[in-house]
């Protein structure tokens, strides 16, 4: 196993939100302190939201002054918090000087779930999403997709947060190793204790990287799948054309292994005119065959200049009878947060974009 260094803060301070249970016990075992210690810190830092060493009082006064003086534990910045009609709550976040990411939090039913980002912009450009024509800045650190969490947590309060989705602004499995550490503080009985059914990682389809994440983590799989074939799925979600559909279900079904009760979410965003024949239904029943698999159909929300509309409710409604006929089970995912910007698709933060994507973009844009 690699260990990578603690992050150092322009204070000169170790950083630690974003340590997951062993880098926390190394930091502690460096102080000289027992590895337990890290479960303490733990405690204070993610159940209790403290973010000054002097109120931990189970921890020696010696030991306070050192962390005092060789740590610090910052949560992000919120720049702006919104509250939706049907109770979804948007925050803004800003992340250094030129760069802000979305974290959105949807109240349903029986439990609550925080949609969190994993990069600042995407590198991937799917042409129905608007995060996309943000173009890419960088990866975010463990603490800043941890920070979303911890952030969440002491606003909404215990108890309101039952499930986590990397579903928000970036392709997770492009930003592997932060991604991990951060799961592995979600899962943490010291830290948030989610189980491992109730975090989703949700990605395009990097497939070297879902066979590594297979070995190190076994949380749900959501895969943006959008299209039955490859000639539609290389136009939507270009990085087909890399890792095709044929190995792109196969990661899955490896990823899944022989558990039998487990199931591939694949979400499909309908758009009209586009993916939403009854014959790609079909298509896509086939295609799912060899997968034990659920799937979420998502109607397309809208941002300025996209070159798409949604199917009509009758036509998602035909789509899904399909795939249900066929035994698949489907569900239609409801629009959330759409007067706040905080919907699918519609996360934009503010992106410095050092690949001068938005530039050809907005240039290609009709
Ligand atoms: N990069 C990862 C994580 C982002 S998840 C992934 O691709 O899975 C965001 C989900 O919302 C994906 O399923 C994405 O395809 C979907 N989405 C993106 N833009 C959308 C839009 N305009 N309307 C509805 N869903 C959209």
């Amino acid at each position: 196993m690699k260990f990578t260094p603690a992050p150092v803060e322009p204070s000169g301070k170790v950083s630690l939100l974003g340590l997951e249970r062993q880098a926390l016990a190394r930091f502690c075992a460096e102080l000289g302190e027992k590895p337990f210690r890290a479960a303490q810190l733990l405690q204070w830092i993610h159940q209790r939201g403290v973010t000054e060493f002097a109120a931990m009082t189970d921890l020696s006064k010696a030991l306070r002054a050192r962390l005092e003086q060789t740590a610090e534990i910052r949560g992000p910045e919120a720049v702006l918090a919104q509250r939706s009609a049907d109770g979804t709550c948007k925050w803004v976040l800003q992340t250094d000087s030129h760069n802000r990411i979305e974290t959105v939090f949807i109240p349903e039913e029986g439990r609550g779930t925080l949609c969190l980002s994993t990069q600042v912009g995407c590198a991937l450009a799917c042409t129905f999403c608007s995060t996309a024509r943000q173009g890419f800045n960088r990866n975010l650190s463990s603490a800043e997709i941890i920070g979303q969490l911890w952030l969440a947590r002491h606003q909404l309060g215990p108890g309101r947060i039952t499930n986590v989705v990397l579903m928000g602004m970036g392709e997770p499995l492009l930003n592997f190793d932060a991604v991990v550490d951060a799961v592995r503080l979600m899962l943490d009985d010291f830290a948030y204790g989610l189980s491992k059914r109730r975090i989703t990682l949700s990605t395009s389809g990097v497939v070297p990287a879902l066979d590594r994440l297979g070995e190190v983590l076994d949380i749900s799989l959501a895969v943006s799948l959008h299209a039955p074939d490859d000639a539609l799925r290389d136009q939507l979600v270009p990085i087909n054309r890399k890792y095709p559909i044929g190995e792109l279900l196969a990661a899955c079904k490896r990823y899944v292994g022989r558990d039998r009760r487990r199931k591939v979410t694949f979400e499909y965003v309908m758009l009209e005119g586009v993916n939403d024949s009854p014959a790609q239904a079909k298509a896509l029943v086939r295609l799912l065959s060899q997968v034990p698999s659920k799937v979420n159909l998502i109607p397309f929300n809208p941002f300025p200049g996209a070159p798409f509309r949604s199917s009509s409710p009758e036509a998602i409604r035909r789509f899904g009878e399909i795939l249900q006929r066929a035994g698949l089970i489907t569900t239609t995912r409801r629009t959330r947060g759409g007067d706040i910007d905080a919907a699918c698709g519609q996360l934009v933060g503010q992106v410095h974009d050092r690949t001068r994507r938005h530039l050809r973009l907005s240039v290609a844009a009709p």
